[in-house]
């Protein structure tokens, strides 16, 4: 068995617009590496984290956070060391804790000989969203861990779903150099939605859910609408409102807040579609010059994956 492996650990939109903390993706050209080695020496230890200025403490990170709550799970005797390579930034909305927590884990399940599984990997990972959000929630991890597109069904007892992903959706994600802590964006939302709204919403997830598996990329447009989270979320976002019409207008399928921010995602079919839309994006940013990351990315079908 191998004693240490390189692993990429995907970037993720979470919410997906109508799904709150219950929907997610994964990308495949955004995303961490992380080594990962077995050691003799117990407990976890971060040797080395580059791209981004996070704590190295295994207690303070959420890689070490979710390694710890994984190892407390086996009874294996040794340890393990981490290296992070951090190409998402913290706090951009795309799952960068989420890509750390799971990478490590996933690593380690691999290291193991695979004790656990996948929805094991997702609970040990959500130890990890707690400390760097303050609830465990399951929205980015589970598609880092599970690939594709992720529904979790229930939190209590938890139930994850891995839904058909349609072969040409491509995602474009815009991140205005701006910074939002999840757990200071949560703060802003109410505890209670009216009936109505649920209504509305309910019926997107469920119209989402179907657009997904029958490859109905109109359903999928009509689906992307979020009545509950994005009016209240959306003022925190630079030009939330014409980089949303913009991309529209440019054809895509649907636009919304990825996460819980400022990143902006949209749904295209294509890639040449989802270029279009990234342009009509970066046009709005350029006029009212504030910097930005830009992504297109196809969908991520595997997860986390070892680098050959
Ligand atoms: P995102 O939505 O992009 O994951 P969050 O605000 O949820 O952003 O997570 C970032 C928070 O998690 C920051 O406070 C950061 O200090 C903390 N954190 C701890 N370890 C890591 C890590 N390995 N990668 C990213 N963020 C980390």
């Amino acid at each position: 068995m191998k004693n240490e492996i390189r692993v990429f650990c995907p970037a993720t939109i979470a919410n997906v617009s109508c799904g709150f903390d219950v929907l997610g993706v994964a990308l495949d050209s955004v995303g961490d590496e992380m080594v990962i080695r077995k050691t003799t020496k117990k407990g976890i230890t971060i040797t080395k984290l580059e791209g981004q200025d996070l704590p190295l403490e295994t207690h303070k990170n959420v890689a070490g956070v979710a390694g710890l709550a994984l190892l407390a799970a086996t009874d294996y005797s040794g340890g393990f060391e981490i290296e992070i390579y951090k190409n998402i930034k913290a706090g951009s909305g795309i799952g960068s804790s989420a890509a750390s927590s799971t990478g490590a884990v996933w690593a380690m399940n691999q290291l193991l000989g695979k004790p656990f599984s996948n929805l094991e990997l997702v609970q040990f990972s959500m130890k990890g969203e707690e400390l760097a959000s303050g609830v465990q929630h399951a929205d980015n991890v589970a598609p880092a861990i599970f690939g594709g597109f992720t529904l979790v069904r229930s939190y209590n007892p938890l139930d994850i779903i891995k839904i058909n992903t349609p072969k040409e959706l491509y995602a474009t994600v815009i991140h205005p150099q701006i910074e939002i802590k999840t757990s200071d964006s949560r703060k802003i939302l109410k505890t209670t939605i009216s009936l109505a709204d649920g209504i509305k919403q309910w019926g997107n997830v469920g119209g989402l859910i179907a657009g997904l598996y029958t490859e109905d990329y109109d359903l999928i447009g009509r689906s992307l609408q979020d009545y509950i989270i994005e009016p209240i979320r959306s003022i925190l976002i630079p030009a939330f409102d014409n980089v949303k019409s913009a991309s529209l207008e440019a054809g895509a399928l649907g636009c919304g807040i990825s996460g819980s921010g400022p990143s902006i995602f949209a749904l295209s079919k294509g890639k040449e579609n989802a270029k279009k839309v990234a342009n009509a994006m970066q046009d709005i940013y350029n006029k009212v010059g504030i910097p930005y990351d830009i992504h297109v990315s196809r969908v991520n079908l595997e997860g986390v994956k070892v680098i050959k």
